[in-house]
């Protein structure tokens, strides 16, 4: 349940008016309500807890320090699939003893600092990247402890470009080669096999394919731990979050009124025969359950664009800020951050970034929406700034952190001096410092006001 609610017409996060954080830190701004993030956490925990789970937080579905201290402060683990998600969790507290390393590409560097850093495990993709981790342990005189990642291939009804767990998609290791690779895995002299894990996609909201690749996995699980001595099974992320009714949801009750969908309720509830019985630990990745409806993007509305056939409303934020719906055509709700009444209107949501897939939101039916305005582009918490881009060479946005009546900056607005850091003109030298003014924020209509420096 989340903690974004209209208080009159004003829209809350927690308790503190986004209208006034517009104000005072400038827009495009992403908001992310804390309270929601650990209820989210400590509900999926909930959930599980007869399986004595290990939640390993996605970070590359939010990867700010101070989302990955909140939950690193409550006991979370985390999933990575980099050296720099890696930097990031040590930086921020969180402990790689309950962190897992997954990822199809992974370098001999990488691999290096997760051993060193005393990894929970990899998740291993392929046989040609068991036997580089095996070289690089024994480089280190180590053993790497090491899930296999089978692709159970199940089809999930999701996006193609989030859909992992098919024979067709380059990630994990079919059945088949699962079974070779015990046959082989004796020889592997720097690794030890420490679980089973399955991922199958994103966005996923009905139950039934997380049971299914769980139920088709189990007699690999099994070998595992009673050939190899394994000790978890991880069943990976990829629960889905209400994008349609994010904002109607704050209900408290949506969790258990969505009885079809993979709430973390009726997840545990299908699950829990099948994993209970393992006597395995069990791990879950979830990313977008944790943070996607914690987080809103709020933008100012600069320009109507009135033609015949269509009206645009053109907003301060952009595609190079907020991705999703230009990479995945996906829905997020955008409500006004200061309700007006009067009649709502069909438009196209839009930002200024020179191309045509820049476009939040198609043909909407929207309430009114005036330059000047601020919008609320809901469920922006997942995958919004962890894929921003300075495309356009557009600063990227600042981050804010509400928790109850207090909230607090965690990432500055980017500056124009941030989007040539380290680049270089004539070798070696870095490019001359620009002395003019130079600020992206947007704190209202007048050149001059946009111009003016960000409040620290
Ligand atoms: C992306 C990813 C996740 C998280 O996916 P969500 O849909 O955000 O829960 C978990 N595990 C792995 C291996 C991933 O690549």
């Amino acid at each position: 349940m989340h903690r974004f609610r209209y208080q009159g017409d004003s829209l809350f996060v927690e308790e503190v008016n986004a209208a006034s954080l517009a104000e005072q830190y400038g827009t495009p701004l992403y908001v992310y309500s804390a309270g929601t993030v650990v209820d989210h956490y400590e509900r999926l925990l909930l959930s599980l807890r007869e399986l004595n789970p290990l939640v390993c937080y996605a970070v590359k579905a939010n990867s700010n320090l101070a989302l990955l201290r909140l939950l690193a402060s409550r006991g979370c683990g985390f999933d990575l699939v980099s050296g720099g998600e890696l930097y990031r969790i040590l930086r921020a507290g969180g402990d790689p003893a309950r962190s897992t390393f997954a990822g199809v590409g992974k370098t001999a560097r990488e691999m290096e600092e997760a051993l060193e850093a005393g990894i929970y495990s990899f998740v291993v993709e392929g046989r040609e990247e068991l036997e580089a981790i095996d070289r690089v342990a024994a480089r280190l005189g180590k053993r790497a402890p090491v899930a296999l990642r089978v692709n159970p291939d199940v089809g999930a009804k999701t996006h193609a470009k989030v859909k992992t767990g098919v024979a067709e998609s380059k990630f994990g290791i079919s059945a088949e080669e699962i079974e070779a690779l015990y046959r082989e895995l004796p020889r592997f002299c720097h690794v030890s096999l420490r679980g089973i894990q399955i991922h199958i996609g994103s966005q996923i909201r009905d139950v039934e394919p997380f049971e299914e690749a769980v139920r088709r996995v189990i007699p690999l699980v099994e070998i595992a731990r009673d050939r190899f001595g394994a000790e978890f099974f991880d069943i990976g992320g990829g629960l889905g979050i209400a994008y349609e009714e994010a904002l109607q949801s704050g209900d408290p009750g949506w969790w258990e009124n969505k009885a079809q969908w993979a709430t973390p309720a009726h997840y545990a509830e299908r699950l829990l025969p099948l994993l209970g019985p393992l006597g395995l630990r069990i791990v879950v990745e979830p990313g977008r359950l944790l943070v996607g409806n914690a987080g809103i993007l709020l933008t100012r509305v600069l320009f109507r664009k009135d033609r015949p056939q269509k009206k645009f409303v053109i907003v301060d934020a952009g595609m190079n800020d907020l991705i999703r719906p230009a990479l995945y055509g996906s829905f997020h709700q955008i409500v006004p951050v200061t309700r007006r009444g009067g009649e709502l209107f069909e438009a196209d949501v839009v930002g200024p970034v020179c191309e045509s897939g820049d476009c939040f939101a198609a043909s909407r039916r929207m309430a009114p929406a005036e330059p000047g305005d601020l919008l609320a582009i809901f469920s922006a918490g997942a995958y919004g700034f962890s894929m921003a881009s300075q495309y356009n060479s557009r600063p990227r946005p600042a981050e804010v952190l509400v928790e109850g009546a207090n909230h607090r900056l965690i990432r500055r607005r980017e500056s124009y001096e941030d989007l040539v850091r380290g680049e270089a003109i004539d070798e070696g030298a870095a490019a001359p410092e620009f002395s003019g003014r130079a600020d992206g924020a947007n704190k209202g209509l007048t050149l001059d006001r946009v111009n003016r420096k960000e409040k620290p």
